[in-house]
């Protein structure tokens, strides 16, 4: 089985949807599309690529369509208010208006963040042999139930790596390391062009770099 067809199979079945949806409603069937999770991108077109947050699935024919607009008009005014229809969407979606812009670490979480960025470094050069690119790891007060969080590059952002405080401050700093080993294996399956998933890729890599190959990390429940 090839890797494309691999992760053909894992697709659920909403995003199909989305993506034939944009292609029925006009969209050059030359542009390929990618569906994303992450909080700051909501549409972005470039390379041949246009990417789109998963939260328009649910979204009308008139907004889908503006983002096929907005794929369709390089630049000018066309491409302004397909862009404006479509934040406005963003932001009446349950939970992303708060999301839509990048959090800052605070200035009182700066050590932690130059801690995290310290153990990138060291990180990348134990296990990935020194080849992901260098990063400056956030903190994030925002994440509640996340322990950390991984932001895919995009035409507006460079990609970065999010740890919550919540999960500095209460669970122990190998439990940290482990988290951030996590969203690095994600750096490196976007650095190297592989799909970013908690696919089989995903725990290969995981269980190479000795951390627990399952997907979902939340803040454990304490009694
Ligand atoms: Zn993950």
């Amino acid at each position: 089985m090839t890797a494309a067809v691999q992760l053909g199979l894992e697709l659920p079945a909403g995003e199909e949807d989305l993506s034939s949806r944009l292609y029925r409603l006009g969209l050059d069937p030359n542009v390929r599309v990618s569906l994303t999770d992450n909080g700051t991108t909501m549409v972005s077109f470039g390379d041949g690529w246009l990417r789109v947050h998963r939260g328009y699935s649910t979204a009308g024919d008139e907004v889908v369509g503006a983002i096929v607009r907005f794929a369709r008009a390089k630049r000018g005014v066309g491409r302004s208010e397909a862009r404006r229809l479509l934040l406005s969407y963003a932001s009446v979606l349950p939970g992303r208006r708060a999301r839509l812009r990048r959090e800052a670490t605070h200035p009182d979480d700066e050590s932690y963040a130059t801690r995290l960025t310290e153990a990138h470094a060291e990180l990348n050069a134990q296990f990935f042999g020194g080849a992901l690119k260098p990063m400056t790891i956030r903190v994030s007060r925002r994440m509640k139930r996340k322990l950390g969080h991984y932001s895919l590059a995009s035409a507006e952002h460079p990609a970065d790596i999010a740890i919550g405080r919540r999960h500095i401050r209460r669970d122990a700093w190998e439990d940290v390391i482990h988290t951030l080993l996590h969203e690095m294996v994600h750096q490196w399956q976007q650095e190297a062009g592989l799909r970013v998933a908690h696919d089989r890729a995903f725990r290969a890599k995981a269980r190479a770099v000795g951390i627990d190959p399952r997907a979902v990390l939340r803040v454990p429940v304490r009694r």
